[in-house]
Parts: structure tokens; sequence; C-alpha cells
């Protein structure tokens, strides 16, 4: 089993390409989803980002507003320290939690399929901090598109204001960087037909059947 370090910048479409696989049965480790887990409320995460950046953070019902975070670690576009202070909170507590998670699949019998996705948004930022792609992923598949199409996407569907997303694709990666360490493109300009095309010839058998 091959542990494909998923991709692509904000509306790219990983979420999207993730659904599409695992109709052929390819699971997905989500670190989108485990870095919201590590700051459930009551957990230690969340007390440590509290700590960090104020009760403000919180919604009433003491679970992470991410809108308010996301604002204060975007507020100056110059002053990268709040998220750097993020970072050191959350990585090793996510990275410990994704690590469990691909283990877990690894020593499931019952998982025989041929790749397991690990979503990573911000892969290739960590390779360019890190200078190398994290142990635990053999190959890099990169969701591509156009700025234009990433922000007609991601603003159709949070409704996030457009200066927000902006400045988020201005701090991430640029499509070459992320271009330049994939093993794998996959292209999405296009509808969903043209994504389901590609992902088909991940699956088509080798050889034709004779009959
Ligand atoms: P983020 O990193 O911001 O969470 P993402 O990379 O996971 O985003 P998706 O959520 O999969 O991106 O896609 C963004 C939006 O674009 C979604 O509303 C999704 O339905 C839509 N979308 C993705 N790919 C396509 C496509 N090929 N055709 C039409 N809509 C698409």
């Amino acid at each position: 089993m091959k542990v494909i370090g998923l991709t692509g910048g904000i509306g790219s479409g990983k979420s999207t390409f993730c659904e599409l696989m695992a109709e052929h049965g390819i699971a997905t480790v989500d670190t989108d989803q485990i870095s919201r887990q590590v700051v459930a409320p009551n957990s230690a995460g969340l007390a440590q980002v509290v700590k960090e950046f104020g009760v403000e953070i919180l919604n009433s019902d003491d679970s992470l507003n991410r809108a308010a975070l996301r604002e204060k670690i975007f507020a100056d576009p110059l002053d990268q320290s709040a998220r750097q202070k993020l970072e050191m909170i959350l990585h090793p507590l996510i990275q410990a939690e994704t690590q469990k998670q691909i283990q877990d699949y690894q020593q499931d019998e019952s998982y025989q399929a041929p790749y397991l996705l690990v979503a990573i948004p911000l892969l290739v930022e960590g390779i360019l901090k890190k200078g190398h792609k994290p142990d635990y992923v053999d190959e890099i598949w990169v969701l591509d598109c156009s700025e234009e199409t990433q922000i007609q996407r991601a603003s159709q569907r949070d409704g996030v204001n457009l200066e927000n997303i902006k400045n988020i694709l201005e701090h991430q990666a640029s499509r070459e960087q992320r271009q330049s360490y994939a093993d794998k493109i996959i292209h999405n300009d296009g509808d969903l037909a043209k994504l389901n095309q590609q992902i088909k010839r991940f699956f088509s058998p080798t050889k034709a059947k004779s009959h």
C-alpha cells in the first residue's frame, strides 16, 4: 500500500477528490479533520491555543471559533509570528495523530487497497520549511487548478470574504512550487466528469479482458 500525501491550495478540490476515490475503496486520513480533533472542546490542544490567543477565539459553547482565529492569524499579512505560534502548538499534536491513523490502516488486514490518501493542505509549505517530505509519505499528488478557479470555488463554498481567500492564497505555496514536488498532478479546472476520468485511469485494468 502506497501512502499518498495529497495536497493542493484552498478550494483546489482535495475533499472532492477524496470522496471520489472513496468510491474505489480508497480511504483518506484527513489532517484537516485531525487539526479540528486536536482542538476539540475540553482538549489539551484547545487549552494551549486559548492561553496563547485569548478566550475571544472561543464560541459561546467553548468550541473553537475558527473564523476568529483565522482573522487573528491573517490580520497583518507581514506578521507571521501569530501563525508560527499556532503551528508550534498544533503541529506536534496533528503529526502524532496522523501517524497513528496511518499505522492503524497499515496494520488493518481488511484494508487491501493499493493506496491510502493522507490529505495535507500545507504539505508543500512544510517541505519548503523543513527541506524534506514527511517520512510516512511515499508519493505526493497535487490537485491543481488556476487561482481564479480556486477563488471562485472557495468563495462559493464558504461564503468567505474575497479578501480573506486572497490573503490565504498569498500565504500558501504557489502553484509552481506545488507542481515541482508532485509525483502526480491531478488537473481540476474542469468539471467533475473530467476529474472522474483521471481517477478512473488509476484503476483501469492493465490488460483488456479477452472473451
Ligand atoms: P479546502 O482546502 O479549502 O478545504 P479543497 O481543496 O478540499 O478545499 P473542495 O472542498 O473539494 O476543495 O472543493 C472546493 C469547492 O469546489 C467545493 O464546493 C467542491 O464541491 C467544488 N469543486 C471541486 N472540484 C470541482 C469540480 N471539478 N467541478 C465542480 N466543482 C468542484
